[in-house]
């Protein structure tokens, strides 16, 4: 794989299945979905069409692909290194310690490692939230996997991993000015598959003068921006939202990731401009430091989430484990687990239908693009997934959404498109044949860099 991935746009017909459309207007019913051009053109009942692929989906579920909206997709290859790290071992095995030793190719194999096993999950859409900006060719090489493995990514340009902590917590230093270059010169196509979006670090992991400065940039731009927030301690005592909202900086062109210790009233700002969340209900749980994740509290304050993986050094990058860890932290607070979150059973609860339109339309509408996906509705580009129900490990799928959440996992994934172009079916991943020896090959090679010893 080192050329763009060939668009087929094949006109297909998907026939019978469990429609799960997140299209309020058109909700769930069985029947079938045409598509045409890269598009959905027709969701109905007995749809016909002399020229499509007829695809039988009779006892399987269609809905769109998962939109995963905060993924660093260049750790792909540094894939569950440490399911029990707490964040400053994270922080200073990952981003400070192996972070500065990428080259551009490495960063190019992360990326398509990431993008595969997303893309073999069900997981059409990653915002990729890109903090190895190391060099303009370590961009380029991020942005270029995406074009190469077929994915819909929102690239997220951020800062190096290079010094990494002259980068963040009270940071100094403006923005990488290359985001200029790659705006006008390589994604400057706000309607085509791969994206570009502002990864900032505002006022929690900057200073108030660059957060400002920087923001300006984005807006001068024309870029959506995402923001960590909510980290721990740290971001209790900052309160990036309550700044944000106080200079007026705050707007609904902002998703907000994690918000674990934002406040209450801070929700309530995020809520009041349109801003939105992405909840990485997984990572959050797995891995202390943070704080828990903020789903009920977002739900409360008026905001429907969105759900990220993170970083797949720590927790798998399958949407099915976010939805299940995720729901799994409130049943733990309403089980009266968590001391001082008590209070929690007092707030708003959210289901396993929640949970699927928190993974798909609520995704779309953090990253900007549900104009384009996150439903199944007529017009948008034909992003979609079917999931076998008759698997072992699902039937009889009483429940659909609930099974999906309960029990799903990539193996049931059957077919994938995105754009109108198949990119797994009958339960096969396309491509990406030499990635499994490329990204070991990487991780030996930054491993012997930083000196740590090489895995048996
Ligand atoms: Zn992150």
């Amino acid at each position: 794989m080192s050329r763009n991935h060939q668009q087929k746009k094949e006109r297909i017909l998907v026939r019978g299945a469990y429609l799960m459309t997140q299209d309020i207007e058109l909700g769930n019913f069985v029947g079938d979905v045409l598509i045409a051009g890269g598009r959905i053109v027709a969701v109905g009942q007995d749809l016909t069409d002399d020229r499509a692929r007829i695809v039988d989906g009779t006892g399987n579920a269609v809905l769109p692909g998962f939109i995963d909206t905060h993924r660093h997709n260049w750790q792909g290859a540094l894939r569950n290194l440490g399911p029990a790290w707490t964040y400053q071992e994270y922080r200073s095995r990952v981003q400070i310690g192996l972070g500065q030793y990428f080259d551009p190719q490495d960063v190019h194999i992360g990326n398509l490692a990431a993008d595969l096993m997303s893309l073999d999950s069900g997981v059409t859409t990653v915002r990729d939230e890109s903090h190895i900006s190391n060099s303009p060719e370590h961009s380029d090489a991020a942005i270029a996997a995406h074009w190469e493995s077929g994915i819909r990514a929102v690239f997220d340009h951020g800062w190096p991993s290079t010094e990494a902590e002259q980068w963040q917590f009270g940071s100094a230093r403006t923005h990488p000015d290359d985001i200029r270059r790659i705006r006008n010169e390589v994604l400057a196509d706000d309607s085509a598959r791969v994206t570009l979006n502002a990864m900032l670090r505002g006022p929690e992991l900057s200073t108030p003068e660059v957060s400002e400065q920087d923001i300006r940039l984005a807006r001068e731009l024309g870029l959506r921006i995402s923001m960590h927030v909510g980290l721990g301690d740290w971001g209790a005592e900052q309160q990036a939202i309550r700044q944000l909202d106080k200079t007026g900086l705050l707007a609904s062109d902002m998703t907000f990731i994690h918000c674990c210790t934002s406040t209450d009233e801070e929700l309530k700002m995020l809520a009041a401009h349109g801003a939105t969340a992405s909840v990485a209900g997984a990572l959050e749980v797995f891995m202390p430091g943070l704080g828990q994740p903020a789903t009920n509290r977002l739900l409360a304050a008026g905001v429907r989430p969105s759900l990220s993986v993170d970083t797949e050094t720590i927790v798998s990058g399958d949407m099915f484990g976010v939805m299940r860890t995720t729901l799994a932290y409130q049943q733990l607070i309403l089980a009266g687990a968590a001391g001082s979150m008590d209070r929690v059973p007092d707030l708003p609860t959210f289901d396993a239908a929640d949970l699927i339109s928190f993974a798909t339309i609520e995704g779309a509408r953090a990253a900007g693009i549900d104009d384009r996906t996150g439903s199944l509705t007529p017009g948008k580009e034909a992003d979609l997934i079917m999931i076998r129900l008759d698997h072992h490990n699902l039937l009889p799928a009483t429940d659909v959404a609930a099974t999906i959440v309960a029990g799903g996992h990539a193996g049931n994934v059957d077919l994938v498109v995105v754009a109108g172009d198949v990119l797994k079916e009958n339960g096969v991943l396309n491509g990406g044949d030499t990635v499994f020896e490329e990204a070991a090959a990487s991780r030996d090679r930054m491993f012997h860099a930083a000196g740590l010893p090489l895995p048996a």
